[in-house]
């Protein structure tokens, strides 16, 4: 058998690849972006190249391929994506090659990572939650991403946090999302400033978030007149430096996770809850406060602990990466890959 697989994330931006071998090692990574506003023939024709020249960069022809991608998706097909616009694309029709092929989606690829061999390694059950421009997470059970009847589990994004709140992009009125992504709270901040486009307050982007996986970093929103681009890292700066708006704004996003994060504490009983994506970079930041009000709402037992994507942004890829193996036959891939779960500490 080859000694390594092709591995691409491919999110609604960017497509993060690697060459990862049967022990774990990654020994190429690429980035491309995504031709996503040129339509879904010229994402797919992307992808193809993308794959085409990574497999080209190893030694042989790879054991196999594991693909992540955004949207509606089994192991065979790309069923669905609003982000990318493609539907029931075959996992043969992204690959230019004659090898097995596995796809997965993006954020339960993530989780599958984190549950194998990054923070989640020891634990059977736990959340798996990226909070980036979106918010969606994989719910992990008995050691298993769970997609769900239809494979719409996970969005997380959409539970209604506050009923008389602000729109979503999905239709509905007060989803998380709406208060917690990076995105918003760039963009609540922007429009409480009074410069911001968005003030009638209408999540942009896409429709079911979609998370770009562990997604791109703190995402940016609009420009207040005379200074940089708003983004939540930003926010999070002058909310530790006290600032009454960017605390207020940084209070809500950490109280809405902290009425979804009760509701899924008290539904599944997860060993603990994996944070990960852009707003997790703020570290103590989100997760003291967070710790706090969780605890705050559940008053008859504890709270799960909070803890820190282990994988961080090669979360997906690396999840795309085990596909690849189990494609080919590898069921126990991952096992005894060395990642060093030492960085991703309980942080509450
Ligand atoms: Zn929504």
């Amino acid at each position: 058998m080859s000694s390594f697989v092709v591995a691409l994330d491919v999110g609604g931006t960017s497509m993060k690849g690697g060459l990862v071998t049967r022990s774990g090692e990654i020994v190429r990574t690429g980035r491309r972006a995504t031709p996503r506003d040129r339509g879904p023939d010229a994402v797919i024709a992307e992808i193809r190249s993308f794959i085409s020249d990574l497999a080209a960069s190893g030694d042989g022809t790879p054991a196999g391929v594991g693909l992540a991608v955004p949207g509606l998706v089994n192991a065979e097909t790309a069923v669905y994506s609003a982000n990318i616009g493609w539907r029931d694309v075959p996992a043969t029709d992204l690959v230019p090659l004659d090898v097995p092929v596995r796809l997965g989606h993006d954020v339960r690829t993530g989780g599958l990572a984190e549950s194998v061999l990054g923070a989640g390694r020891e634990l059977s059950d736990f959340l798996f939650l990226p909070i980036g421009t979106g918010i969606a997470g994989t719910t992990i059970l008995r050691g298993e991403p769970y997609g769900g009847s239809a494979g719409w589990a996970g969005e997380i994004g959409h539970i209604p946090v506050l009923p008389s709140g602000e729109r979503c992009a999905c239709g509905q009125i007060g989803c998380l999302e709406t208060y917690a992504s990076a995105s918003a709270v760039a963009r609540r901040y922007s429009a409480r400033l009074g410069t911001s486009p968005f003030s009638e307050a209408i999540t942009p982007g896409s429709s079911l978030s979609e998370t770009v996986t562990p997604a791109s970093s703190l995402s940016e929103a609009v420009t207040p007149a005379g200074q940089g681009p708003v983004t939540a890292e930003r926010v999070a700066a002058l909310t530790a430096a006290g600032d009454p708006l960017a605390t207020e704004i940084w209070g809500d996003a950490v109280e809405a996770l902290s009425l979804a994060l009760a509701t899924y504490t008290l539904l599944l009983d997860p060993s603990a809850i994996v944070l990960g994506g852009g707003l997790a970079e703020a570290g103590p930041l989100l997760t003291v406060p967070l710790a706090e009000r969780l605890g705050a709402r559940l008053a008859f037992r504890d709270a799960p602990p909070l803890r820190r994507s282990a994988l961080g942004m090669s979360a997906g890829m690396l999840g795309a990466a085990l596909l690849g193996w189990y494609a080919a036959g590898v069921t126990d891939a991952g096992d005894t890959w060395s990642v060093d779960v030492l960085k991703s500490p309980p942080v509450a």
